[in-house]
């Protein structure tokens, strides 16, 4: 058997870890909910522990580890590993996250943010494979990404290159992204944005065929709501997924003019509004891109499934 991988995968409901093969098979797999309120150093001895009970459990040596690849939501100053700023844990400001896990192990460490982990999952084991450059965007309550160039990811000069969410494509837009800006895509285009545009269309005065409680919450609105009204031919919920699905078609069309990569790979919980979602994303990418495109382009879905966070964040051991 040739050396294992392990991620580890920082959500903010979930801390994952996982031991996985070179080719890409979970072998074993620990998921935790207790870690987000705890200060940074508890965080740090619970991931050390639970990777060494992985070790333990599956009768394996440190040394048989090629290393361990950690992603994490937020800003992350890669060549320094450190957490810059992440809205899914308290605290956590400039933290040396890499550094502190590092010291309990002999085998590298490397911390990235949680994006550019799953694009690079996806590159080496999903849907990227046999590419050279691919453009990941996982499309959930927030717009992540990671951008792959020649067999490596490009990270900018900080590593936070990829952050599309924030690029605008409404600055008119009523609908405010977390970063204060109008019209990010994140704002207009995924989970943040559902209970606004539920909203909005409600009071303006279209009817929806959902079956809503006496004391519904728009805040309660998400992906889940939305294709069970989609299910139903809703024409509220419809029109919501059409209006995300154009924005992040607008997203795509402005990747492609600025990389020119020849695929993009859609992942996140919005995926699963399935072809209707994902055949509006191409309509408008095609109705923009017009007869710009020269060469063979792909837009699809990700292959990985629901551990793409922790074997993406496993693959980042394999980054030459
Ligand atoms: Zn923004």
């Amino acid at each position: 058997m040739g050396k294992l991988l392990c991620g580890v995968d920082i959500g903010g409901t979930k801390l994952s870890t996982a031991l996985i093969t070179e080719t890409g098979e979970v072998v074993d797999k620990c998921i935790e909910c207790d870690h987000v309120d705890k200060p940074e150093c508890l965080m740090v001895d619970q991931i050390t522990y639970t990777i060494k009970r992985l070790i333990r459990h599956n009768e394996l040596q440190e040394s048989d580890l090629l290393g361990i690849g950690i992603g994490c939501a937020g800003h992350i100053r890669f060549r320094d590993g450190v957490i810059i700023t992440t809205s899914n844990l308290k605290g956590y400001k400039n933290y040396a996250l890499r550094d502190a896990v590092q010291s309990s192990f002999h085998i590298p460490v490397i911390l990235d943010n949680d994006a550019n982990a799953q694009a690079f999952g996806e590159f080496k084991f999903g849907a990227g494979r046999g590419y050279d450059s691919m453009v990941f965007l996982t499309i959930s309550t927030g717009i992540g990404a990671g951008i792959i160039l020649n067999s490596k990811l490009y990270r900018g000069m900080t590593g936070t290159a990829g952050e599309f969410g924030h690029t605008i494509v409404e600055p008119e837009s009523t609908l405010v992204c977390t970063c204060g800006n109008r019209g990010c895509l994140m704002a207009c285009a995924c989970g943040m944005a559902l209970p606004h545009l539920f909203k909005q269309k409600t009071e303006s005065g279209m009817k929806t065929f959902l079956n809503l409680p006496r004391d519904f919450n728009y805040a309660s609105v998400d992906g889940k709501l939305l294709k069970q009204g989609l299910d139903l031919d809703d024409p509220l919920s419809m029109e919501i997924i059409l209006d995300s699905a154009k924005y992040v078609g607008i997203g795509i069309y402005n990747i492609f003019q600025a990389l020119n990569p020849p695929l993009i790979v859609l992942g996140g919980g919005l995926m699963s509004w399935g072809d209707f979602y994902l055949n509006q994303i191409k309509r408008t990418f095609y109705k923009y891109a017009g007869n710009m495109i020269f060469d063979p382009f792909e837009i699809v879905v990700s292959k990985i499934g629901p551990d793409v966070g922790v074997i993406g964040a496993a693959s980042l051991v394999l980054e030459k």
